[in-house]
């Protein structure tokens, strides 16, 4: 047979092209029995990496690959979905035997904890665990450290124990750099050294409580799933399902994940990784950059290395000012990078007076461009840290602009959303102890003592079921918990139909809600908008684990669920940004105190993340980038010194010397600097309504 056509690899430049081909016969397609060699391609940001791998995949599957043993890993389901699309359109764009070729959707795209997930459901049995695992999120993984220490009895007495947030950083932070306690403590929360054999106790507790319940938490996707490779037969089961694993944004990942694309391919054959060292963000989460430099070598032989330098996404002038930026690291990067774009101004550095004129300033741009013709879905607004958009998004809500917000406060931790969710995962998993103490509070009359009661028999018990049939709730709660058992029996086991059954189940739960919430008709809606998301998802399971696992955004909707289709500008802090681009981009608080954050003044390699933060953020733009420093802004303080306002000096990463890679305005141009007497607040009104904003979702 004829070699298909692959108008596609025209597209590509030579380097990128090598990436492609990779391994794979030019005549023949690639022998089955033997994926090519390890590669990793490392190059700077809008290179075309992600690009790229897409073009990988698709060229593998054009050469025979069953799109079902290709696992892709990315930084986000967002990505994963984008990266599907992307190979979808080109396989199509492939003159072949079409037949072959139809269906190339891939089966395994998703996050390392997604996949982690799915695949540790499959192997529950051989594994020992509960197939029915349930998920915690970092709020309910949060609320079982808090349950657990109240049990151990760490917390009446002790009474500056680490807070459960912090608890859990601590914890999740020697999980995920397989570092001792000790060490995680002396070197990144010397404050609670003194806490070690409390905080020993309480993670062995924590751990027990997870495996009785059958819960598991983010990391233990991570960590379980490396444990179940460590298993030589599973290891060999698993590696043959995927000939070909391909990995993007490789230089966040940390030693877990390393160790499980190690485990799958030992030698690296059928590997392909990229990402770039300059971008590496997640340090502060247990990525660790060694990772991507370290790759070449693990494997003998060495991975194939590609470079790509040519600069695909930006105007010359804001590859300048960004190549000038990263230029000043501690480290040597790989590159500079160089593009054929057509010359257009340079950035803009803008000072303004405050957060409230930035955020005017902001939205009257983001309108200006929208009438010039950039649709708002291709304008974006970023920031160092979530709450630092509460004055932009009171400015577009009063201005009517829809938006989405990535990376802030989610959807999901709405209290009657978190609600409705834990009755599903109760459902799923009765052992589960914070989603039944969840479920049992909403019935009047049962009180922690009782919820307790009924959850510990739960857990001694082989037979959950049993023990929730056999409970007899006080009176004022009888009908309710009859029909919540009715509905556990319908709906149990191999009875789930799903979505029929989230009908079901938010038809039993809404009388709760109208009794707890005042605006049960505003969330009513919500439930309903959940419903459609829902429906959007095969399985029960499917739905729960991928919804803990990767939440829908916030937006200005009043449903608070993604809008679609509509035109809606994008808010989002840097680090949920990584992998996308915009044609115009706006960059919140240049200044020091947010990036560098005034959380990370603290050593050398947290300040260089922050640059890399910088750098992300720049390279995001296609066509036009501002840069705002207000000149003081609003810092939310510790309890000790509490929220006030400081004036600011533009970020140390934009030295005079780099000034010249900007270009400079003040905004408003005739305002008397006069107005800026220090100490003057801002109307009472707009700090309440930011602190609303703020609050939206934890009611
Ligand atoms: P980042 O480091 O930010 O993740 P990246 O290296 O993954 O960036 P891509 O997002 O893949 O870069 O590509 C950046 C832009 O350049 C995209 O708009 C992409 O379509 C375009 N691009 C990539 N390669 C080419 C090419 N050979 N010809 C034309 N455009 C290209
Ligand atoms: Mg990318």
């Amino acid at each position: 047979p004829s070699p298909p056509s692959h108008a596609y690899l025209a597209r590509l430049n030579t380097e990128q092209r090598q990436a492609v081909e990779h391994g794979i016969d030019a005549h023949g397609g690639n022998t089955p029995g033997a994926p090519a060699g390890p590669l990793l391609v490392i190059a700077g940001a809008g290179s075309g990496k992600t690009n790229t791998l897409a073009h990988r995949v698709a060229h593998l599957i054009a050469h025979g690959a069953d799109p079902r043993g290709i696992l892709l890993l990315t930084f986000s389901r967002r990505a994963a979905i984008e990266m599907g699309r992307r190979v979808e359109r080109i396989v199509a764009s492939i003159d072949g035997p079409a037949s072959q070729l139809a269906g190339a959707a891939l089966t395994w795209a998703g996050t390392f904890h997604s996949i982690g997930a799915r695949l540790l459901r499959e192997y529950a049995q051989q594994l020992g665990m509960s197939p029915s695992f349930t998920i915690h999120d970092r709020e309910d993984s949060a609320d079982l450290l808090n349950l657990v220490r109240h049990e151990l009895g760490l917390s009446s007495k002790e009474k500056r124990f680490p807070a459960k947030h912090t608890c859990l950083s601590i914890y999740s932070r020697v999980i995920n750099t397989s570092a001792a306690l000790k060490h995680v403590l002396e070197t990144a929360f010397p404050w609670c050294a003194e806490w070690e054999d409390e905080l020993r106790r309480l993670f062995a507790g924590y751990v027990e409580a997870k495996q009785k319940q059958a819960v598991l938490d983010y990391d233990d996707l991570l960590l379980y799933w490396a444990q179940m490779l460590t298993e030589p037969a599973l290891a060999e089961s698993v590696g043959a399902r995927f000939q070909h694993v391909l990995v993007d944004e490789y230089q966040d990942t940390n030693l877990l994940q390393a160790a499980i694309l190690k485990a799958l391919k030992p030698d690296g054959r059928g590997l392909t990784v990229v990402g770039d060292d300059a971008q590496s963000i997640y340090a502060f989460r247990g990525a660790t950059v060694r990772n991507i430099l370290d790759f070449p070598q693990q494997f003998d032989p060495p991975a194939t290395i590609v470079t790509l330098e040519r600069n695909y996404r930006s105007t010359p002038g804001i590859l300048d000012a960004s190549n000038a930026v990263i230029g000043r690291a501690r480290e040597r990067y790989s590159k500079e990078l160089w593009t054929e774009k057509p010359a257009a101004g340079s950035p803009l550095l803008v000072t303004v007076r405050d957060e409230m004129d930035q955020a005017q300033y902001v939205v009257s741009q983001i309108l200006e461009r929208r009438e010039e013709g950039t649709t708002l879905k291709k304008q974006a607004v970023l920031f160092r840290a979530a709450h630092h958009s509460a004055q932009i998004e009171i400015e577009l809500t009063r201005r009517n602009v829809p938006f989405v917000k990535f990376g802030g406060l989610k959807f999901l931790e709405a209290a009657h959303i978190k609600d409705l969710l834990a009755v599903l995962r109760w459902i799923e998993n009765p052992r589960d102890r914070v989603a039944g103490f969840r479920v049992l509070h909403l019935l009047p009359g049962i009180g922690p003592k009782t919820a307790g009661k009924v959850l510990d028999e739960i857990s001694l018990s082989d037979e959950p079921l049993a023990i929730i049939e056999a409970f007899t709730p006080p009176a004022q709660a009888k009908s309710d918990w009859q029909l919540f058992v009715e509905m556990i029996r319908l709906t149990r086991g191999g009875n789930s139909r799903w979505p029929a059954e989230f009908e079901l189940v938010r038809q039993w739960y809404e009388p709760h809600m109208e009794r707890k919430h005042e605006d049960a008709l505003a969330r009513g809606g919500d439930l309903l908008q959940m419903e459609k998301i829902a429906a959007g998802y095969p399985t029960r399971e499917r739905f729960l684990s991928e919804l803990t696992l990767d939440p829908p955004d916030a937006t200005s909707d009043e449903s608070g669920v993604p809008l679609l289709d509509e035109d809606y500008l994008i808010l989002s802090t840097i680090h949920s940004a990584k992998g996308q681009e915009w044609d115009n981009v706006f960059l919140l608080n240049a200044v020091d105190g947010c990036i560098p954050s005034d959380m990370a003044t603290g050593n050398d390699e947290e300040i260089e993340e922050e640059r890399r933060l910088l750098y992300v953020a720049m390279t995001r733009a296609k066509d036009q980038l501002q840069i705002l420093t207000p000149q003081r802004f609003y810092v939310h303080g510790q309890s000790s010194t509490g929220d006030r306002h400081v004036y600011a000096n533009c970020t140390r990463f934009i030295p005079a010397e780099l000034i010249p890679h900007f270009e400079t305005k003040a905004w408003p141009i005739a305002s008397p600097p006069a107005l800026n007497t220090p100490g003057t607040p801002p109307p009472q009104a707009f700090i309440d309504l930011a602190a609303k904003m703020r609050e939206m979702w934890k009611a």
